[in-house]
């Protein structure tokens, strides 16, 4: 077992957690696809202001959809986090890292969830980020800024990680997101050394594939697990909720930082994923992000596996 300060602590306050802490974790879902199980796990939620996503959009047509949904367009959005983890034989890859401690108050609730779930951080062999926002990456550390995932190779699109290492991020993503690049580009810091860069078409691990999807971020990837009908997407933000990114996916999203591109990304996909028949895990759909999809009227509906 690997010693590091955060174990210490653990250890030493381990009993008393165990008594006085209520377990916000859990295992959400899980498929088979042959030898390897697909399982989702929650990190909670964020608190997001509506407008945040629903700013730019017809309001009056958007309304009238939201109504369908139940979802009151002027109540804060609390989008669950769902990060995908893929167990076959040795390998225990996670897509994504959770938001850790310092983003928002409801969310990095990853290691509880992964506590119940018997799983230990450093068994972890690859951390596989769909791309560089906070609830995606910060919780790649710990409370003392160490590796979380302390044995894990980690993989990120080359595009996405220059991007986020680019010192001219910070003042040309916009004064709402420069929290964003600051975050992003400290913990990327930490852990350049045990990042691998990956790209577009490139097989990041046997039968899982990346798919470079940009416009919610520059180097967005998506990856496909399997092939034939039997597939499934992990769409990490591309197709970012299971209300709108659904009913309009052409409508451009106040949370994409390129709104047009990521309107054609989402289309292109909703294509692909129809056309094949695949499966889907998104990191902020509901009902612990697995699914398939189905046409209806203008776009699409999310048919939750749980
Ligand atoms: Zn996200």
């Amino acid at each position: 077992m690997q010693i590091t300060r955060r174990r210490l602590m653990a250890s030493a306050t381990a009993t008393l957690a165990a008594s006085a802490l209520p377990r916000r974790g859990w295992t959400q879902t899980s498929l088979m696809m042959g030898d390897t199980e697909i399982i989702t796990l929650s990190d909670g939620w964020l608190d997001l202001p509506a407008d945040f996503i629903f700013g730019p959009m017809p309001q009056d047509e958007l309304a009238a959809i939201l109504a369908q949904y139940g979802i009151d367009p002027s109540a804060p959005l609390t989008p669950p986090c769902n990060l995908t983890l893929l167990r076959r034989g040795d390998t225990l890859a996670l897509f994504d890292a959770g938001a850790g401690t310092q983003f928002s108050p409801n969310a990095g609730t990853l290691p509880d969830a992964l506590a119940t779930a018997g799983i230990d951080p450093f068994d972890i062999t690859h951390v596989i980020f769909t791309h560089g926002h906070p609830d995606h990456l910060w919780g790649v550390l710990d409370d003392f800024d160490e590796p979380f995932f302390g044995n894990a190779e980690h993989m990120m699109g080359g595009v996405e990680f220059d991007y986020w290492m680019d010192e001219g991020t910070v003042a040309s993503i916009g004064e709402a997101r420069a929290s964003f690049a600051v975050g992003a580009q400290r913990r990327l810091e930490v852990i350049a050394d045990q990042v691998t860069r990956i790209g577009d078409g490139d097989e990041v691990l046997p039968g899982v594939v990346a798919g470079l999807t940009a416009g919610h971020t520059p180097g967005h990837l998506v990856f496909t697990i399997g092939d034939g009908s039997d597939a499934v997407m992990v769409l990490g933000d591309a197709i970012g909720n299971d209300h709108i990114a659904f009913a309009r996916p052409g409508w451009i999203s106040g949370s994409d930082q390129d709104p047009e591109a990521a309107a054609a990304t989402r289309m292109r996909l909703f294509d692909r994923i129809t056309a094949d028949g695949l499966t889907v895990v998104g990191f902020h759909l509901g009902h612990g992000g697995i699914g398939t999809v189905e046409a209806e009227g203008e776009g699409y509906t999310f048919r939750p596996s749980a």
